[in-house]
């Protein structure tokens, strides 16, 4: 099998080109990178970019495993294939990959009939009931920054899983910022004025009701519905919303209780009312570890989202029945193959069921053990090239190799496992 085929000097840093940031959803495309065994960013001090680069000091000659025994890639490939091959009704979780890699999963997932959940499935169904329950207004990074007046971020600081939002959001330099920012029920610790100095004004606004009140209560006031004991600075929001030019809201489905696709569709309904008038769109944080990547490559290649079901009987989605924390607790699968090629924080859940992990290479020690089968593979960005979605689904960004550790990318090992599970068991059954 071919390694990384990005033509990178194994263990050196290829000059810094243009590198994009793989991981969180924003994608970052204008930093830089140093070093070679040990990369360091330059240009931000992103934690979250940080870590997910120190995660690849140290990691030695990754091996693969079957029950804890190290053994060769072509070995691994050969035990996951049988372990595949035998189960009745396999999972394929995590699918933290790129486009090819979830094209070929989901080519693998067909060969014998697989379910598709990605390891944020929970978090992104909100944003999916709204989609699929009442449409969609959603706007783009290059729209907040080239038109927003106010941008409203509800329910969360933006800053702690996309921790580079706002600079994404900062006007060009030459380009005169009338933008105020408002965080409404955001919780302690917004970022302040001093955080966004592009900003006209930054304020955090606490109302006493919950999340789900509270957006019921914007969205009436937006609507013009008088309500007598309306909060007063919701009922200033309300009207400074009303009055901009460009109104952006920004909500991240994952901090929301439960039930929360009740409030994206109060958001939605908001964006409505306020779009009769004005311009105004919805940005949603979410899509991390390559979920906007899995949920569009899944959606343009089967006509339906996550939480499918695929195979020769058909694409049969369920929403609620196809989650994984519901299909491991109820044993309703045989088997889980697990996909985590960006950070080792993606950990395969505990179960009792046979697992098979392409995984990042640091997992490699969590998974050598009995009933797990590991595959460490590369990472797009890093030590693979490769495509992601951005968090506005409207950009495919080119991701390239800045060093080669001699690791496969997932699109190779799932189409190594095809190759097996079709062609290579048909010639096995000719011969005998
Ligand atoms: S915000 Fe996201 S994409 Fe940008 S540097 Fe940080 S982790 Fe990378």
């Amino acid at each position: 099998m071919n390694t990384t085929s990005n033509g990178a000097a194994a263990g050196a840093a290829a000059q810094p080109r243009t590198w994009t940031c793989p991981f969180c959803s924003l994608l970052c495309d204008g930093f830089a990178l140093e070093g070679g065994a040990s990369l360091r960013l330059r240009g931000s001090d992103c934690p979250r970019a940080r870590a997910g680069l120190a995660a690849f000091d140290d990691i030695g000659a990754p091996r693969a495993s079957v029950d804890g025994a190290a053994c060769d890639l072509d070995a691994a490939l050969d035990a996951a294939a049988d372990r595949l091959g035998a189960a009745r009704l396999p999972l394929f979780g995590g699918l933290a990959t790129d486009v090819q890699g979830m094209r070929t999963l989901y080519r693998l997932a067909n060969v014998g009939g697989a379910i598709l959940d990605h390891a944020h499935g929970e978090a992104m169904m909100p944003a999916l009931r709204m989609l699929q329950d009442r449409g969609q207004m959603f706007t783009t990074l290059a729209e907040i920054r080239n038109r927003a007046d106010l941008i409203v971020c509800i329910g969360t600081d933006a800053v702690s899983s996309h921790p580079e939002f706002f600079r994404r959001c900062a006007p060009a330099a030459s380009q005169a910022s009338a933008c105020r920012v408002v965080f409404l029920a955001a919780g302690e610790g917004t970022p302040t004025a001093a955080d966004i100095p592009w900003a006209s004004a930054v304020e955090a606004l606490r109302p006493p009701a919950d999340v789900f009140d509270t957006v019921a209560m914007l969205a009436a006031l937006v609507d013009g519905r008088r309500i007598d004991d309306a909060d007063g600075e919701l009922a200033a929001l309300a009207e400074a919303m009303r009055s901009a030019r460009y109104c952006v809201l920004v909500w991240e489905p994952a901090r929301l209780p439960p039930q929360g696709a009740l409030v994206g569709e109060s958001l939605l309904r908001l964006l409505m009312n306020l779009n009769r008038k004005t311009r105004a769109g919805a940005f949603t944080l979410g899509g991390n570890d390559g979920a906007q990547t899995a949920n569009g490559a899944m959606s343009w290649l089967s006509g339906l989202p996550l939480r499918s079901r695929v195979g020769p009987q058909g694409v049969d989605h369920d929403p609620l029945q196809y989650a994984t924390g519901r299909l491991l607790d109820e044993r309703a699968v045989d088997l889980l193959l697990w996909v985590a090629s960006f950070t080792p924080e993606l950990a395969p859940p505990a179960t009792a069921l046979p697992r098979i992990v392409l995984g990042h290479p640091a997992l490699a020690a969590a998974c050598a053990q009995p009933g797990t089968i590991f595959i460490p593979v590369a990472t797009p960005g890093i030590n693979a090239d490769g495509h992601l979605l951005r968090a506005d689904s409207v950009v495919s960004l080119p991701l390239h190799a800045v060093r080669d550790d001699g690791l496969p990318t997932v699109a190779e090992v799932a189409h190594a496992l095809v190759t097996r599970l079709t062609v290579d068991a048909a010639a096995k059954e000719g011969v005998q």
